[in-house]
């Protein structure tokens, strides 16, 4: 008897050999196994025979090979492959398949699958058939004529599932059609559903036993077309499966973080007031809306984890230092991290033209500053004098010991996902410091900081002996819970996340949109130029620089060509500063220059006193120059959309016409086409954002692999949107607590299940 979890490797017809093969494609369990679902499948239940067989149809044909071979054209060699029925032929062609060679024998049966042509003369073919030989059926499967028989019936007469070949092609889909067979008749049948009966009802789910038959073995009455976009009972049941209980995990992270005791910061006319006196403008309502649900997230006695996202130029700096504000007036320090050093110091400069004239003491902290000044700024921390603490997410999160640690905020751009963020969390908890988010809120706590007193390097000298410090640590951890509020998280990403994506990757997040840009912005013009039109561009470029206004040109820059693409932006950075624009200031600015050369350019850029920047993408994250109304990048069809998009965001922020040119060779991509043609055709961040999780899928979406996009066996993101909200809505209502509808039992049941899968599919075991 096969459980879900008993390794491939005991499934008849599996050794140690295949097991590896298998393994590499992630197929390590027999449950693994039974969710290798079939790509697609053929209806071999009334195959066509040859006769009926009209041009221009998809068909399937079951039919005896008579010869085949492989000849030479000039330009390729084809493999040809003639069968038959009776006195009826059809032909196969396949391009460039001398591999082919030798694997057909005459008298063979053979399945083709594919779109019927005639040739010139009238003869019907196939190119590029999906073929499997069935020839050989009748030999396999045992002695008696019982199990030929049963191995056959496996092949045709019915609708035949077809899996993706593995191990170059040496487990072949009737390999796996037999296994997955086997895995099936012989799994323990006693399985309890982990799913609770009334989820079950409001979906009307199938049974996971049912579901798994049906998707590997449909019945003759399947339609055809629910196989086809997998949504057949089997196909939703198994889908909706992997979706709910990845939702479960998460819901269950918001209620615990919820659970854990938090600050109650209080809102009173004073706090208004100081929030108000700030605004350099009127905010949008969009912005008034976001602050109002972040405050009212920071009244309550609970930990605030909420995500705050807006497309670029929707105005979130500003919400997120009046967020800041409240922290502060109400005695706590608040922590702004950001990915980058350069939109770290970006943020400390917004922060000072905005709240240091409001008596705000603000602090920059980068891995860049001397260790003196290091130290220095650290000590202000820890005593409390600096309120506003900016730096850089591996900074802030490195053992910074604050007094008394209130907000933190992440300017996450589009780099972190959930499992990322669970992950930091874990490895917090590994290291010992506490119950946080991330080690940085942990490292808040009081009790904290005695630890982080005796492990830092600098003072290590005076702590007691390693073995001391881990008792001791223990035991602080257990008063650290009782006692120490839970600092509010507020993040914030520019990066629009189509909702079934943020339903995942920030699940564990309530949700507060800015949907509107701030007033007075005219929408930017963007246009794709091909290269050879460069003197006209530049020429236009000179002209918005005659009436007062910036430009970017930016370079992409790769890091697996690094030296050599810096060196093209150095080079055109040298001739447009002596050639085209003799008279400007032309600077350049790349991710190599030291920190101080960096932030003294971007500052000349601020400015004013440079009017043309050559950079690498190290602008595309959150910089802010009004001013700059022409953005020109330089192979603009290498960069991704959402690239793209955040590079235009830097332009279009004043009340003056921008202009965004996308420069691009003689060739492009199709792919690359339809992202320029995108740009051009739209400024909606969320229309561009589903067309590049269309173009991309969700695990490069975010950029990186770490992006922390939980991998699916079965769902998938942009077809299952309904099944993913259906998921969430049910795992709220299992969290929700037993009712009339749903017991104790089934609850336990579900989150037991839940905490399996989590620890077996994201290494995580952490969760709940
Ligand atoms: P992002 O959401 O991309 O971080 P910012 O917060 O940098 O956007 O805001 C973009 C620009 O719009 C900034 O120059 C900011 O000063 C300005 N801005 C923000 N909110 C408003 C508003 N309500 N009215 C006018 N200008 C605003
Ligand atoms: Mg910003």
């Amino acid at each position: 008897m096969l459980e879900p979890s008993t390794s491939v490797q005991y499934v008849k017809g599996i050794g140690p050999r295949l097991a590896e093969i298998l393994a590499a494609k992630d197929i390590k369990t027999v449950d693994d196994l039974l969710h290798y679902l079939p790509f697609r499948y053929e209806d071999r239940l009334n195959p066509r025979s040859v006769a009926e067989l009209r041009a221009g149809e998809m068909a399937t044909v079951i039919a005896e090979v008579r010869n085949s071979g492989l000849f030479r054209t000039r330009r390729m060699p084809i493999f040809q492959l003639t069968v038959g029925q009776g006195r009826n032929r059809l032909k196969c062609l396949w391009f460039n398949a001398t591999y082919l060679e030798g694997r057909f024998q005459p008298g063979q049966m053979v399945a083709l699958y594919g779109k019927v042509e005639a040739d010139r003369d009238g003869q019907l073919q196939i190119m590029q058939p999906q073929y499997e030989i069935l020839g050989d059926i009748y030999e396999e499967g045992g002695a008696s004529a019982a199990e030929k028989k049963a191995a056959a019936s496996l092949e045709i007469g019915r609708i035949v599932p077809i899996y993706e070949s593995a191990g170059q092609g040496r487990l072949t889909p009737r390999w796996f059609r037999r296994i997955i067979r086997w895995a099936l008749e012989n799994l323990n049948p006693d399985l309890p559903d982990p799913i609770p009966s009334a989820v079950r009802a409001h979906l009307s789910l199938v049974s996971p036993r049912e579901a798994l038959w049906r998707v590997h073995w449909p019945e003759a009455g399947e339609s055809f077309a629910d196989l086809e976009t997998s949504r057949t009972p089997a196909h939703i049941r198994l889908i909706f499966d992997e979706l709910f209980f990845i939702e479960l995990g998460l819901e269950l992270k918001r209620r615990e973080q919820k659970a854990q005791t938090g600050v109650a910061f209080q809102i009173n006319d004073a706090v208004r007031q100081a929030i108000k006196k700030i605004l350099p403008f009127h905010p949008t309502t969009a912005q008034k809306r976001v602050l109002k649900e972040i405050a009212t997230d920071m009244q309550t006695p609970y930990p605030m984890r909420r995500l705050l996202q807006g497309d670029v130029g929707s105005g979130k700096t500003i919400v997120a230092f009046q967020a800041a504000i409240i922290a502060i007036e109400n005695g706590y320090q608040v922590a702004l991290m950001a990915p980058t050093e350069i939109l770290a110091q970006q943020h400390y400069f917004s922060a000072r033209q905005i709240l240091e004239k409001a008596g705000y003491r603000i602090v920059l902290l980068t891995g860049s500053l001397e260790q003196d000044r290091k130290r220095d700024v650290r000590r202000h921390i820890a005593q409390g004098n600096a309120q506003l603490i900016i730096g850089t997410h591996a900074l802030i999160q490195d053992r910074v010991e604050f007094e008394k640690l209130g907000l933190v905020i992440v300017d996450e751009q589009h780099r972190f996902g959930v499992m990322q963020r669970l992950k930091l969390m874990k490895k917090s908890e590994d290291a010992r410091v506490g119950t946080g988010l991330s080690p940085v809120q942990a490292e808040g706590s009081k009790a904290a900081q005695a630890r982080v007193a005796r492990t830092c390097p600098e003072r290590e000298s005076k702590g007691p002996s390693p073995a001391n410090a881990q008792l001791s640590e223990a035991s602080i951890r257990e008063s650290s819970h009782r006692s120490d509020p839970e600092p509010d998280v507020l993040v914030m990403t520019a990066t629009p996340i189509p909702r079934t994506l943020a339903l995942t990757l920030y699940g564990d997040l309530d949700l507060s949109v800015l949907d509107e840009l701030p007033p007075g912005r005219t929408p930017i013009i963007t246009r794709a130029v091909p290269d050879e039109r460069a003197a006209d561009v530049w020429d236009f470029v000179g002209k918005q620089i005659a009436k007062g206004h910036q430009t970017y040109v930016v370079y992409p820059v790769i890091e697996e060509n690094e030296e050599r693409e810096l060196k093209a932006a150095e080079q055109m950075h040298r001739q447009l500063r002596e050639k085209v624009f003799p008279n400007l200031h032309v600077g350049l600015l790349h991710g190599r220059l030291d920190p101080d050369t960096k932030e003294r350019i971007m500052r000349e850029f601020q400015r004013g006193e440079i009017q043309i920047l050559v950079s690498t993408t190290v602008i595309e994250v959150g910089v802010d120059v009004s001013n700059a109304t022409v953005m020109v990048i330089e192979h603009a069809d290498r960069f991704g959309l959402a690239q793209l998009h955040q590079l235009r965001g830097r332009i279009g922020r004043g009340a003056a016409k921008s202009y965004c040119v996308l420069m691009h060779g003689g060739k492009v991509s199709e792919e690359g086409q339809r992202r320029l043609d995108a740009m051009v055709r739209t400024t909606d961040g969320f229309q561009i954002a589903e067309l590049d999780l269309e173009l991309r899928g969700p695990g490069d979406f975010f950029g990186t692999k770490q992006a922390g996009i939980p991998s699916f066996r079965v769902a998938n993101l942009i077809r299952d949107r309904e099944l993913l909200e259906a998921a969430k809505r049910e795992a709220g209502f299992v969290i929700g607590g037993p009712n009339a509808e749903l017991s104790k039992e089934e609850i336990a049941r579900a989150l037991k299940a839940m905490r399996a899968r989590w620890s077996l599919s994201y290494g995580l075991a952490e969760v709940g």
